[in-house]
């Protein structure tokens, strides 16, 4: 009895030294933030003007007139002056560890028109030697998302090129790159790839799919060291978008390595969720790899609790699946993995306590992952599993709803939900236009209830949150935004796709204890934005630019001397 008794009073002790510590009357903060719009992504307490951050820890949440008793001497007084202070934005879908690796490369992104890319690729070219590797070249600029290998070859004609598409999907090679992989008129296309072909029946330079790998296999592999260096370059350009959480989309052993040799160095200036790359081929058997996986390489702000699977391609290169065929054709997409193989991969992932992230584009793609998610609920009960679908471009209207009935988390890219060339040229034709009329649902799918996050894809399209934010809130260009929204329903409010980028993508790596929101015991993950959101038209939302980003209380972006107060 006694024990028990002299334990509490102890246990009581204790409460009562956290209570004075985060009341009104505790010490003074290293950090108060105040005079600004406080966002906080608490539902309890969802505007604030000031906040007060001690050890790594938001330990004051209130107004500007009070902030005085949460300073003292040694504290630095940050004046938000109509600035907004959001907590840390999370990107749900990314690849960093290969995109940090790409930016080193030839990166053809910004090119839009062929004479552009043309030159950037001659100039590309010129230096280095070996294998000339890069990336992005927009689909649109080629009739049917086509290029030709001779093309290439004037532009880089002594060297082997492989240059990835920007949606990933594609390489296009030129002849040298063919010559090396053995490639030729005879090769038949691969399982779940497409070797394009001219009229003679020769490979013409363009490679989809599983096909890629048929070159890609001829490079110098990918070292765990090439990661960490694409790593440092990933997270400084995450922090100073504002991004303190990351999804990695698509995670191998080395990329695992790479994380975990950060976190040891104290090198990580993001939390991240990697999600463990699997092989269709393997199913369930490959489950138990996946659990040592889990164990070896989560510590620290790394958790490797996902895994990865793809139920399609994407549209612009017919490779979605879809329930209806492509117009004017009797085909509807492949599906990497069978639907049995699917479920049963599911089910294992489930039982094992892996949440699923799950890439499906087209209509038959999203059914067969929610039809998988059910299926796991059937063998395993209903759970806190926290599974998610990302992109989502179609969903039938009857599985709309399954979302909030799964407990699915839909994963949006809102940066590619506006009517660009990508839609015009390369995905109402092949859909006709009533499925075009159903694209990017973000809006159905919170009004069934579901819960929605943001991702970038990133290095597919740009991390900037910001712009991706603007579109889902206008469904407008961003570089064009008068107008009415492309399809009006699927818009969705700031409050409710601010909450997509921090508080629910907290909930999607289930971290909602530890960040997502300004809340007191939190960690600090906060950002500093040049102006209000909730202040400025929408269509400038993409001009805002963070100018502090604090992981756990330290500073990861920007100069803190610079908005201090006098
Ligand atoms: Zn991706």
């Amino acid at each position: 009895m006694m024990r028990i008794a002299r334990t509490l009073a102890a246990v009581a002790v204790l409460a009562a030294a956290f209570a004075g510590a985060a009341g009104a009357q505790g010490a003074p903060a290293e950090w108060v933030f105040t005079g600004g719009t406080v966002w906080t992504a608490d539902s309890a307490h969802p505007r604030a003007s000031a906040v007060a951050v001690r050890g790594g820890r938001i330990v004051w949440v209130g107004e500007a007139k009070d902030a005085a008793a949460w300073t003292g001497r040694a504290t630095t007084v940050i004046d938000l002056r109509g600035r907004m202070l959001l907590p840390g934005l999370h990107d749900s879908h990314l690849h960093p560890a290969a995109g940090g690796v790409e930016l080193g490369e030839c990166l053809l992104d910004a090119d839009t028109t062929r004479a552009m890319l043309i030159t950037h690729i001659a100039q590309c070219a010129r230096s280095g030697t070996g294998w000339l590797r890069g990336r992005g070249w927009q689909l649109p600029i080629f009739p049917d998302a086509n290029p030709s290998r001779t093309l290439l070859d004037s532009l880089v004609p002594g060297r082997p090129a492989y240059l990835r598409s920007a949606d990933g999907h594609g390489a296009w090679v030129n002849s040298k790159a063919l010559a090396l992989a053995g490639i030729t008129a005879a090769t038949p296309d691969p399982p779940r790839g497409r070797i394009e072909r001219d009229a003679s029946g020769r490979p013409s330079g363009t490679l989809r799919e599983s096909a890629t790998g048929l070159v890609a296999r001829m490079m110098p592999a990918r070292t765990w060291q090439d990661y960490v260096h694409g790593l440092r370059r990933t997270m400084a350009l995450a922090n100073s978008l504002g991004i303190t959480s990351l999804t990695d989309a698509d995670a191998d052993t080395l990329m695992l390595r790479a994380y975990v040799a950060l976190d040891s160095a104290h090198a990580l200036t993001t939390r991240i969720l990697a999600t463990q790359h699997t092989d269709a081929a393997a199913g369930a058997s490959q489950v138990p790899r996946l659990i040592a996986q889990r164990a070896r390489f989560t510590v620290g702000h790394v958790r490797a609790t996902a895994a990865k699977i793809y139920a399609d391609g994407v549209i612009e290169a017919r490779t979605a699946a879809l329930l209806q065929p492509y117009a004017g054709t009797s085909d509807r997409g492949p599906t990497p993995i069978p639907p049995e193989r699917m479920d049963s991969l599911v089910v294992a992932l489930d039982r094992a306590g892996f949440q699923v992230h799950v890439h499906a584009i087209g209509d038959r793609g999203v059914r067969m992952a929610l039809d998988a998610f059910a299926a796991a609920r059937a063998a395993n009960g209903a759970r806190d599993s926290r599974h998610q679908i990302a992109h989502l471009e179609m969903i039938d209207t009857l599985d709309v709803p399954r979302f909030a009935q799964l407990g699915v988390l839909a994963d949006f890219q809102p940066l590619w939900a506006y009517r660009d060339s990508y839609i015009r040229d390369l995905t109402e034709p092949v859909l006709g236009p009533e499925r075009s009329s159903r694209l990017y649902p973000i809006g159905s799918v919170v009004r069934a209830g579901g819960t929605i996050v943001g991702g970038s894809d990133w290095i597919v399209s740009s991390m900037d949150p910001l712009a991706a934010i603007q579109v889902a809130v206008t469904r407008r260009d961003p570089d064009a935004p008068a107008g009415p929204p492309w399809l009006p329903n699927e818009v969705v409010t700031l409050d409710r796709i601010l909450a997509a980028y921090t508080i629910e993508g907290a909930r999607a790596d289930f971290q909602e204890r530890e960040t997502g929101s300004i809340s007191v015991g939190k960690a600090a993950d906060l950002v500093v934005l040049d102006r209000d959101l909730t202040a400025i038209p929408p269509a400038d939302i993409h001009r805002a630019r963070a100018v502090l980003t604090m992981l756990e209380g330290k500073v990861v972006f920007g100069d803190a001397a610079k908005l201090r107060a006098p």
